[in-house]
């Protein structure tokens, strides 16, 4: 049975522009030697936004050298990039941008969502990119909730949805670089889970609300995450209360970090030639009116 690394509860909040409200779990200068390829995870939310006309959210930024993984719970979330990509993105949906030798993104809350008000909870996570990958054009993955398969898990303690990676026969529909898995989870009360995992990946939860016993020793309340031993292969869960977990897993890269702002590469150099492109217009193609 895995063992738990660490848990941690308290973290520092702070807002991504006006529109989103985050606890950011980890980054790359804080933990991420046990999270390859997870460099990031900002947790938005919950929180009840009134009526607006108002564009909330962040606007037109870069991003090099990773791959960002937007997941709402409730709300909508709004793109648009150099690429021309773009769409509107709600409950259940996730959004996959690979970002890789650059891109220029805004991100807001959806329109119609805004107009409303309402509750607004989204989790947004960095993917680093294998060095060999870094440079690859850019590409954006709209991955809706139907696509997203979701397995009963036995003697009814709740399901899984497989964003990426697999689960028995199941395969996500993320395409990943490296072999990642995630997946949410949802269990009931007083349920109990046996996950078989690849030996030596990372493996980490984030329990988004709910307590937790995780691998018959350590109990945790929500928001929390928890770092598991990448030696062995099977996670024990029970649940106290119902329960909401983004389970994080992959390969990890072994691969130099080197990580400023909105780019993370491999050496200080690529920094350098990072920021040099954005400043020149090299690094995406401004599509922003302002
Ligand atoms: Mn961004």
């Amino acid at each position: 049975m895995k063992k738990v690394l660490l848990a941690r509860t308290e973290v520092d909040s702070h807002w991504v522009g006006d529109g989103f409200p985050v606890r950011n779990f980890f980054s790359y200068t804080d933990l991420a030697e046990h999270l390859s390829p997870f460099l990031l995870m900002d947790y938005a939310g919950p929180r009840d936004f009134p009526p607006t006309e108002k564009r909330l959210g962040v606007g037109e930024h870069p991003h090099r050298g990773f791959e960002t993984v937007t997941i709402v719970y409730s709300g909508e979330v709004e793109h648009r990039d150099s690429t021309g990509a773009g769409g509107t993105i709600g409950p259940g949906d996730v959004q996959w941008m690979t970002a890789a030798s650059g891109i220029l993104h805004e991100e807001f809350h959806g329109r119609e969502f805004a107009k409303r008000g309402g509750d607004f909870e989204m989790i947004q996570l960095w993917v680093n990119l294998p060095k060999a990958h870094k440079m690859d054009p850019p590409g954006y993955q709209e991955i809706q909730r139907r696509m997203i398969p979701e397995v009963e898990l036995p003697h009814g303690a709740g399901s899984l949805r497989i964003i990426a990676g697999s689960h028995g026969d199941a395969k996500g529909p993320a395409r990943t670089f490296s072999p990642t898995n995630l997946w949410d989870l949802t269990l009931n009360a007083k349920s109990t889970v046996d996950l078989e995992l690849p030996e030596n990946h990372t493996a980490a939860l984030f329990l988004m609300r709910g307590a937790i016993k995780v691998s018959k020793s350590e109990t945790i309340t929500g928001p929390a995450l928890c770092i598991l031993d990448p030696a062995g292969t099977r996670l024990f869960l029970e649940s106290d209360s119902a329960a909401k977990i983004l389970f994080l897993g992959g390969k990890p890269l072994n691969e130099p970090i080197v990580g400023y702002g909105p780019f993370v590469m491999n050496t200080e150099e690529e920094i350098r030639t990072a920021i040099r492109d954005f400043r020149n217009g090299t690094l995406g193609k401004t599509f922003s009116s302002g």
